[in-house]
């Protein structure tokens, strides 16, 4: 397989693109229908008015894309922070239809996104901007439209407010529109540990594909959110050997292993893995080119380019955050004979639960998290499955194969509902 150029290799939105016209391609898709699913279905710009604890008016910039209802309502996070674009949130609306096809589930894709930087915010600054932007986008989103999640800088307590401002505008109570809420507000059970216990089950599919067992097998762990500290939480619980951990304000590494326990008590008070003392002091990019068995970036997006992808060690890649490797960089990684397991089947955990959440909401009837959990193991090791022999089947690498497999799963929806009518 060649390099794939782009012409701005961090643009998220032109690394999925490049992909896309790959699996397209391999595909033999039709035209007209590629250039239909290239393009998000709808974007939605709003400007939201909010008053300052100062007393000072001030004007935020919020996004909604919505890319695809061809197999169901549009699905997909909502973050918050000083850099997000409008390029990014179209780019990972498109990523969201492609994950929830390949494990299946009856959404689309949507993301949205707010520019402001929520650690300059006040709690109340916070709640009356989101209050806000969820009345300004109030006529697309709900239960059989768009179900907004919490993605970076966003978390139950912004769902919460979501769903109460969407309600309030019903005059009933809907909890079925935004999914990772509280569980006293129609939350589920497992969906917090979700997409961290997503990327373990889909990590043990790769290790019993090659033998490995995780007592030997070392972990790094880029990012220590919701995503990463829970994957390292649960890995290390199972037996895995976590030597790395990084987050936005360094990293600790320790080749013996570090205490995960400990380390969530240390960055419990200090906001920060940094300054761990069962370790030594590392960057977290240095981070990503240790040797380790398997590298999980949890984190953030582009952070493996065709720069570094070179130097990665780890023999097996699981990509908690979404986009966190840049089209160019997967050619190189491929050469390395990296195992990569792909972000949108990866991290598709937290998706799937998301949809378990909303089929409770909607039957108000919960169920336990044993169950919970067993269901999110059978799709994601079914979706593993998939994606692997698809891409056996056609001689491609996992990213490709999930591409095409999403790609022509949603393809075969809108030929069904009859667009050619
Ligand atoms: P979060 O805001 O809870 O955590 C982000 C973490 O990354 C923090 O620990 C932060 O310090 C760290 N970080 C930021 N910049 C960094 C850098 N340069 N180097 C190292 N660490 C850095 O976010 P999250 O919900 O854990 O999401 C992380 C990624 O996973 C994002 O790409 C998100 O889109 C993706 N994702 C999240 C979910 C979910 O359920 N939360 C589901 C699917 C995908």
């Amino acid at each position: 397989m060649s390099l794939i150029e782009t012409e701005n290799e961090l643009s998220i939105y032109e690394s999925m693109a490049a992909r896309f016209d790959v699996a397209v391609e391999k595909l033999k898709l039709d035209d007209g229908l590629a250039h239909y699913l290239r393009k998000p279905n709808r974007e939605i710009i709003v400007h939201i008015p909010v008053a300052m604890e100062s007393g000072r008016l001030e004007v935020f910039d919020g996004y909604r894309v919505q890319h695809s209802i061809a197999r169901g309502p549009c699905k997909g996070g909502v973050r918050y922070a000083p850099d997000v674009t409008l390029d990014e949130i179209r780019g990972l609306a498109a990523e969201m239809t492609w994950k929830c096809a390949v494990v299946n589930i009856p959404f689309g894709g949507a993301k949205g996104g707010i520019v402001c930087d929520p650690s300059k915010l006040t709690l109340g600054e916070l709640e009356r901007i989101t209050r806000r932007y969820t009345a300004e986008i109030l006529d697309y989103i709900g239960p059989e439209r768009d179900v907004p999640a919490p993605d970076m800088n966003t978390n139950e307590q912004t769902m919460a407010w979501m769903m109460d401002t969407y309600s309030m505008h019903m005059r009933h109570t809907v909890t079925a529109c935004v999914t990772g809420k509280p569980l006293d507000l129609g939350g589920s059970h497992g969906r917090k540990e979700a997409t961290g216990r997503g990327c373990m089950i889909v990590c043990d599919q790769a290790m019993k594909r090659f033998g490995r067992t995780r007592e030997n097998t070392r972990v790094i762990v880029q990012g220590f959110g919701n995503v990463g500290s829970q994957a390292a939480r649960l890995m290390h619980e199972a037996g895995y050997r976590i030597i790395g951990v990084a987050d936005a304000f360094g990293g600790v590494f320790n080749s013996r292993g570090l205490d995960i326990e400990a380390l969530l008590l240390h960055a419990n008070e200090a906001r920060t893995v940094k300054g761990f003392p069962e370790g030594e002091a590392i960057t977290n990019q240095e981070i990503l080119e240790q040797d380790c068995d398997v590298l999980v970036p949890a984190a953030k997006e582009s952070v493996i380019t065709s720069h570094n992808a070179s130097r990665i060690k780890a023999r097996i890649l699981v990509e908690g955050a979404n986009s966190p490797t840049t089209a160019p960089a997967d050619h190189i990684l491929f050469e390395r004979g990296v195992f990569v397991i792909p972000d949108i089947l990866a991290n598709a955990g937290g998706v799937t639960v998301s949809y378990f959440e909303w089929v409770q909401d909607r039957e108000g009837y919960f169920w336990s998290e044993n169950d919970v959990n067993e269901r999110l193991k059978n799709i994601q090791v079914a979706a593993f499955n998939d994606v692997v022999q698809y891409g056996e089947r056609h001689n491609v690498n996992n990213r490709i194969a999930a591409y095409m497999l999403a790609i022509d799963r949603v393809a075969f929806s809108i030929k069904l509902r009859g667009i050619y009518a």
